[in-house]
């Protein structure tokens, strides 16, 4: 005998008496428990199931198989045939306000823009999506849609469920065809929206509360719209206005001033990093000048080595980069990241020395890894102070050689 599903035509029992039928033992201790009758939704049409408690025992997850068997998965075993069973009640109004809001939002896109719904899924955790064909929706078309169907709320119209033969569904006008056979359930919103359709439902749109569309997203062929209803409405607006509220605060504005103030701030934003830019460009060519100013004379080559304790090995590449250009100069700098050291060498061109074979020379003795070409070369390697401060010594003999 399928399980009678009482929830069909009684949406708002959440206490009842539960009458166990028969039980399957479950891997991790779970058991999964059969009712003669049941007010528990089971996951199905796009409506995820109802939680709540059988006996003692949380009910996890809800089932309906093909034989139309409805299996309660519970987390512990419940003693006893006659117990008392209880539906998580907030979740169950978030999914019958969700899916009222579906077959709504379905009715107003189809009768707004001409869009039929392709697929539902009512979900209260993350929003709730209808999948239409591809089709550019403007903004002002969201805003009539949403506005439509918040009308239609208003209006209070009632929401009715009732079962019809197979052979007498023709003379329901469905939004879609039905996918069951035999006897068909209708949801049907005051004579403008008939669904087949076996959820949970309010019984007038006014218990709906508010529908807001959220985003809408493209997706090869389809076009989906997030939207929430209900109490997750209003949480949503809450946490948009709080934000709106603290920005307006910090600004000191009004929040209608908001997008233009931060428009704003942007541009101000953007005009101070290339600024920022600008002079640190101008410091660099200032510090390679200040280098090569203080370098040590060697014959017609001058030679700098340094350490550059604060910058990081980018930073250190970027000056190597100018002085590079530098036809007399051969430059050794250094950087330190933790425990690594980085090395940049550059030989002008006119010093007769090569950066790529000074480098291997020098990292050689801490068994560094690095390479470039005679001009310019980097690496670096694990090295204590000591060993870098021999190294810079060696830097200094090696250039004085050439
Ligand atoms: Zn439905």
């Amino acid at each position: 005998m399928p399980t009678k599903l009482i929830y069909h035509t009684d949406p708002f029992t959440l206490e009842f008496t539960a009458h166990i039928i028969g039980k399957t033992i479950l891997p991790n201790d779970r058991v999964g428990i059969a009712l003669a009758q049941t007010y528990f939704y089971p996951t199905g049409g796009g409506q995820e199931y109802d939680t709540g408690t059988i006996g003692d025992a949380r009910v996890i997850e809800v089932t309906l198989d093909d034989a139309g068997n409805v299996l309660h998965i519970v987390d512990r075993d419940v003693i006893g045939e006659i117990v008392p069973a209880r539906i998580d009640g907030e979740r169950r109004r978030a999914f019958m306000q969700h899916h009222s809001a579906q077959h709504l939002l379905s009715h107003t896109f189809e009768h707004a823009r001409d869009l039929e719904t392709l697929s539902a899924k009512i979900s209260i955790e993350s929003p709730a999506t209808i999948d239409l064909p591809a089709a550019q929706i403007s903004e002002s078309d969201l805003i009539r849609v949403e506005n439509l169907a918040n009308e239609i709320i208003r209006a209070d119209r009632a929401i009715k469920s009732y079962f019809v033969a197979e052979t007498d569904i023709g003379k329901i006008p469905l939004r879609r065809p039905p996918k069951v056979s035999g006897q068909i359930r209708i949801v049907e919103i005051d004579a403008l929206d008939y669904s087949a359709c076996g959820g949970t439902h309010c019984t007038s749109t006014g218990m709906i509360g508010i529908l807001k569309i959220l985003r809408v997203e493209l997706r090869g062929e389809r076009t989906r719209i997030h939207f929430v209803a209900g109490q997750r409405a209003l949480d949503y607006f809450q946490d948009a206005h709080a934000i709106t509220a603290r920005l307006a605060l910090d600004f000191s504005i009004a929040p209608k001033d908001i997008l233009a103030t931060v428009e704003r701030q942007r541009e101000s934003l953007r005009a101070a990093l290339t600024q920022i830019e600008e002079l640190g460009a101008y410091k660099l060519r200032a510090d390679a000048a200040q280098m090569i100013a203080n370098a040590e004379h060697v014959g017609a080559v001058r030679i700098a080595i340094v350490f550059l304790r604060d910058q990081t090995i980018q930073q250190a590449r970027a000056l190597a980069l100018i002085l590079k250009t530098d036809a007399n100069l051969v430059s050794v700098l250094a950087t330190r990241d933790d425990a690594k050291i980085g090395l940049i060498v550059t030989c002008g061109e006119n010093t007769g020395a090569n950066a790529n074979a000074l480098l291997r020379e020098l990292l050689a003795e801490i068994g560094g890894r690095g390479g470039g070409d005679a001009r310019l070369a980097q690496g670096g390697g694990a090295a204590t102070d000591d060993q870098l401060n021999t190294l810079l010594a060696n830097a200094n003999k090696s250039a004085r050689m050439n």
